[in-house]
């Protein structure tokens, strides 16, 4: 992944100084409540959804254990078709591949349909540093860049963000960006939309170049699948001459049939709706022969690896590559609902990105090797997940690479673990812990002694404990153990001797 958040605090500081945030807390709620009940609504009145997320986890599995086989497909598909496939092994690749051939064409200026996989790979910032204005399209997304913010929701990049902070935003920066907001603008959503409109259709118009992601990769044709609800998506993908989609390898899916189950489950699980309104599907440059036809007259698809297939050899974590970026994770989680999405460091926030960031970054820094931990492993976020990943399963599987991971080596432009070392304390109590249990009679002694001197017991625990006790009570030592009361009390029968 890019270094974009890398320098950013462990997740337990960065999460510290956002539940201070009132203002931020109180959007995250409103929104979050929001978006999860009417998931819930939309999901209920289709009596297969079982059956449709059962599929969906099946479809992908089996994608993921044949993607060698898939992606040749696609390479194969997308060339009969007119585009070309350009191969990424890593972010820098990526960039260097999009900036030269924005480069080509002899444009300074692109539009942006929103794309995770160029913000995983600092797309943006990579154009710039070589005289390249990259416009973000999507609503949600122009707020961030005009704000110079960070995304913080999969779905909504702009969730912190209320509508009164909208409107400054456009009031101080759309004039640096092209066409200023309307005289006195108001908070209203029509004509902050409206504002919108504006400003992005004199880009819409003038572009050569668009740039995009995809949500899903048709191996049988080389059709990529775009869906959208504010139809910038649309305009992008249609009216530039050059169009240029980075997609990461886990998009594809092997046949046409299979959207049938995806364009279900997807915009119920992200925006509640039915049927999302604009679903945009394109094969090549149309028809093959370049130049003829609606849409781009030349097509590159951009197939992004960047820690991927280090992530498919993890029998347990590859899971999280199932994902389709649906977000209903992040609105069902109490961690996120309240830490927000800036504190997990990546353009990935929340339960998914607890797990997806750590193996496509490496657990090497201090902020991915924190975030298996940002979560309470409640489960909610499974429960709601329409590909059934299983994500407090994947978080206890990384903390326990994180307890055993050594320091941290640089390989290419990614962080990785030496060979595990050992926790020290742990390894030591637990050894102390097995002895106890194997010595009935010294833990007696041990629990009465810990009874009687338990006025005396610190309130935290020293060394390295401190971290965990700083955050947590202990728990009170009882005045008298269990077996001395279940023997006064009972008798011991049927229990302790
Ligand atoms: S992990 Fe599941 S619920 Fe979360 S964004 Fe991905 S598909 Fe959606």
């Amino acid at each position: 992944m890019s270094g974009t958040f890398v320098g950013m605090p462990a997740f337990p500081q960065a999460a510290r100084e956002a539940v201070g945030n009132a203002t931020l807390r109180g959007n995250l709620r409103h929104a979050t409540h929001t978006i999860r009940d009417k998931r819930a609504r939309a999901v209920a009145e289709l009596d297969d959804w079982a059956a449709l997320r059962e599929a969906g986890k099946q479809i992908k599995d089996h994608t993921l254990r044949h993607l060698d086989r898939y992606l040749v497909q696609v390479e194969e598909a997308v060339t009969a078709a007119g585009g070309t496939v350009h191969w990424a092994a890593d972010a820098d690749e990526a960039n260097e591949i999009v900036a030269r051939l924005v480069q080509e064409t002899g444009e300074s200026e692109v539009v942006k349909v929103k794309s995770m996989a160029t913000q995983e790979i600092g797309l943006n910032e990579a154009l710039q540093a070589r005289g390249i204005h990259a416009y973000e399209t999507d609503l949600a997304e122009l707020i961030v860049q005009l704000g110079k913010d960070r995304p913080s929701h999969i779905l909504v990049p702009a969730i912190h963000r209320n509508r009164g902070e909208i409107r400054d935003i456009f009031r101080s920066e759309m004039s640096e960006w092209g066409r200023p907001a309307p005289e006195g603008l108001t908070d209203t959503p029509a004509e902050l939309a409206e504002a919108a409109r504006l400003h992005l259709r004199e880009k819409f118009l003038r572009a050569k170049v668009g740039i995009s992601g995809a949500n899903f990769v048709v191996a049988e044709t080389g059709t990529l699948v775009v869906v959208e609800s504010e139809g910038n998506g649309r305009m992008c993908l249609t009216l530039p001459e050059t169009l240029i989609s980075v997609v990461g390898i886990e998009k594809i899916v092997p046949r046409w049939r299979d959207l049938e189950v995806f364009l279900q489950t997807l915009p119920r699980s992200s925006t509640a709706e039915r049927m999302n309104p604009y679903t945009s599907m394109w094969t090549g440059t149309g028809d093959g022969r370049a130049g003829e036809g609606d849409g781009p007259r030349t097509f590159h698809l951009v197939l992004l690896d960047n820690g991927r297939t280090d992530t498919l050899a993890d029998e347990v974590g590859r899971q999280a590559l199932r994902c389709i970026r649906c977000s209903a994770c992040l609105n069902v989680c109490p961690v996120y609902e309240r830490a927000g999405g800036h504190a997990y460091g990546s353009v990935y926030p929340g339960p998914i990105g607890a797990i997806l960031s750590p193996q496509l970054r490496g657990t090497g820094s201090e902020i991915d090797a924190s975030l298996p931990y940002a979560s309470s492993l409640c489960g909610a976020c499974y429960e709601v997940c329409p590909v059934a990943i299983d994500i407090p399963e994947v978080l206890v599987h990384l903390r326990e690479r994180v307890v055993q991971g050594g320091p941290a080596v640089q390989g290419g432009n990614r962080v990785v673990l030496k060979p595990a070392k050992g926790h020290a304390a742990e390894r030591a109590a637990m050894r102390a812990a097995q002895w106890a249990f194997t010595h009935p009679g010294a833990l007696r002694t041990g629990q009465r002694l810990a009874s009687r001197t338990r006025r005396l017991h610190p309130r935290t625990l020293p060394g390295p404990g401190r971290a965990w006790s700083g955050t947590r009570d202990l728990p009170a030592v009882p005045a008298e153990p269990f077996r001395d009361w279940w023997q006064r009390t009972h008798g011991g029968k049927g229990g302790a001797k």
